[in-house]
């Protein structure tokens, strides 16, 4: 599984990992281009109704994630419907180490997923503010519907301070190696066979990072909200 990181803005709390599949986000992509950016290939078909499946979780927070995903399918035309069958194509587990989604319809793919085992974990949310919580929900169900990461844009022109980040992301909670934050934070789609809008800050779908990650200082505050090009993006792909 190809981990994403969530930071805070100020980057002193990365606050969790998540996580998209490497081999069916790089290596089964099939010439294809990420789309705000996004991929195609792991659209669902546009009309789609999306079983969401709770492994677990008060009633309660499962309510605040699914009105802060809903934010997604008052622009898309898609629809997540709650239900207590575990064969559902969203299947979300607040237990874990970190905060991860499948891309689009590789959660149908079995050697990656179980059978009802959890294609989505919100760790953070059981504990997370109402903000982080509308910000998890959003951005992990971003990715369900086959979303990729802004920053990974064909459009994104970040000069990354790369062995600052390194070292940040080796650290706790991530852990990771230095191929992963290549996979994760460095890498970027290429823009022939990728849909992409012009390189939106204020996506939901970028991760937050502090000014001592880029050469030139820039940073971008984690979003909580749709962005205006979010939505536009929602409905351009699945219209
Ligand atoms: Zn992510």
């Amino acid at each position: 599984m190809l981990p994403c990181i969530e930071s805070t803005p100020n980057g002193e709390h990365i606050a969790a990992a998540e996580r998209i599949d490497p081999d069916n986000a790089f290596g089964r992509r099939r010439g294809g281009g990420f789309e705000a950016a996004g991929d195609p290939t792991f659209f669902w078909p546009n009309g789609s109704t999306l079983r969401v499946f709770f492994l677990d979780g008060e009633q309660s927070l499962r309510e605040r994630v699914m009105a802060a995903a809903g934010a997604w399918t008052e622009h898309a035309n898609l629809r997540f419907r709650v239900v207590d069958s575990a064969d559902a194509e969203i299947r979300v587990t607040f237990q874990g180490a970190e905060n991860s989604s499948a891309l689009g319809v590789t959660a149908l793919d079995q050697r990656d997923y179980a059978p009802g085992a959890p294609t989505m974990i919100l760790a953070e949310v059981p504990w997370a503010t109402p903000g982080r919580v509308d910000r998890l929900a959003r951005h992990e169900f971003g990715h369900a519907i086959g979303l990729v990461h802004e920053h990974s844009s064909p459009a994104a022109g970040i000069r990354w301070n790369k062995p600052v980040v390194y070292q940040a992301l080796a650290g706790p909670p991530n852990y990771w190696k230095p191929e992963v934050v290549d996979s994760n934070v460095f890498h970027r789609y290429a823009a022939g066979a990728t849909q992409f809008t012009s390189f939106d800050p204020d996506s939901v779908m970028i991760y937050g990072f502090p000014p001592s990650w880029t050469l030139d200082g820039l940073t971008y505050p984690e979003n909580s909200e749709l962005s205006a090009m979010d939505k536009k993006f929602a409905r351009r792909i699945y219209p």
